[in-house]
């Protein structure tokens, strides 16, 4: 496979992203090659924010002016070097802070996706002029968003708790605005609005809400993760797996059933002891166009650091680099990644459940101390 594929050579058949199938969920390679396969790179391509979410999971990370990325050529090689490759993810910061990111980055590898007929994201607050998207959108398949909010209020409050100066209301309503309209202009030019919440102290009672301005704004996923906590994250309040299960139940109770839902990063398991949970993950295998989604980290997926070339299981977890794309395949990367404890212990699988394992963050947050291992899925 060779990078510099032109864009309108023929493009491979690829299925609609839909419930039926979302190449990001790891059981689709396990089922495939009969052990986890890195099919899915995500790639850190900026460290700048415009906002400082309450919640940030890479909060730490956020700087007010980044070094040079390695050369994307580079990156573009390691690419072509992933032999099952199947979905990029691009994250940051807000990836598209820096215009030159953008047109330099972002722009290229999406066209390199495409002309591979590979699937791809953008993880991003769309905050920013609409031109900054609208480069992209030709080439892109998802913008995962973020909202967690029911009014310009709840924005501004979330939203820049960690600026560290104070951000006018004004300001805030002007981009809570701008958010809302570029997602609906984004879906308007094809490309699948993915919005994300998540349920903490502050979204689990008003979730339904939530999920109701999502529709409004034409997203065609909701997409749903408990905070974990990580980085900014980690003194917030926590909920338990109660408060959580409620939450959930609540959503699915008021929720349209004419747009997907995806969940992941659940601390439920069918091989859980407590009734109410398994019945939770019977409720969630049941319903029209609901999904649960393994988690990729590790399992399908590495992130790539663009400053540095470090290799990572994910982009927010305190586990060090174990590979260079300066220096190493991303295929070898991701088997000695699987070939260590720390992949190993949480290396579960129930294929009757659909099920692969806890990620690192639910495990440790939930269940420390547990071995997955020896459990199995109790089909009810
Ligand atoms: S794969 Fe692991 S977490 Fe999932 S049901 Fe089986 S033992 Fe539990």
């Amino acid at each position: 496979m060779n990078h510099i594929l032109a864009i309108n050579e023929q493009l491979p058949i690829r299925p609609e992203l839909s419930p039926a199938y979302d190449p990001w969920d790891p059981i689709v390679s396990l089922q495939r090659y009969g052990r986890h396969t890195l099919t899915s790179v995500e790639m850190t391509v900026s460290n700048l924010c415009n906002m400082r979410c309450e919640h940030c999971a890479v909060g730490d990370t956020l700087v007010l002016a980044e070094p040079a990325k390695i050369p994307l050529d580079q990156m573009l090689r390691r690419l072509d070097e992933v032999e099952h490759l199947e979905t990029i993810s691009i994250t940051g910061g807000e990836p598209s802070f820096s215009e030159s990111t953008v047109r330099n980055y972002m722009v290229p590898l999406l066209r390199y996706a495409r002309s591979r007929g590979i699937r791809s994201q953008i993880n991003s607050n769309v905050t920013l002029d609409y031109k900054r998207y609208e480069q992209m959108a030709p080439y892109l398949d998802v913008m995962h968003i973020s909202f967690n909010y029911t009014t310009a209020d709840d924005f501004h409050q979330v939203g820049f708790a960690r600026s560290g100066h104070s951000v006018s209301r004004d300001t805030a309503v002007r981009l809570y605005e701008r958010m809302m309209d570029n997602a609906r202009r984004l879906s308007e030019a094809g490309v699948l609005v993915s919005a994300e919440s998540m349920i903490n102290y502050r979204t689990h009672h008003k979730i339904a809400e939530i999920h109701q301005l999502i529709i409004e704004m034409g997203c065609q996923r909701h997409e749903v993760h408990p905070m974990y906590p990580s980085s900014f994250a980690a003194n917030l309040p926590m909920l338990s797996r109660e408060e959580m299960r409620a939450a959930i139940e609540r959503l699915l109770d008021a929720r349209d059933k004419s747009v997907w839902m995806l969940f992941g990063t659940l601390p439920f398991f069918r091989c859980s002891s407590n009734p109410e949970e398994r019945a939770l993950l019977a409720r969630l295998a049941a319903e029209p166009n609901v999904t649960v989604r393994n988690d990729p980290d590790g399992r399908n997926r590495l992130n790539v650091n663009m400053f540095t070339g470090d290799v990572f299981v994910t982009d927010f977890s305190d586990v060090p680099a174990f590979g260079n794309v300066k220096n190493d395949r991303l295929d070898d990367v991701f088997d000695r990644w699987l070939d260590g404890s720390l992949a190993r212990s949480i290396d579960c699988h129930c294929p009757a459940a659909g099920c692969c394992g806890p990620n690192l963050l639910v495990k440790d947050m939930y269940y420390r101390g547990e071995n997955f291992l020896s459990r199995q899925a109790i089909l009810d």
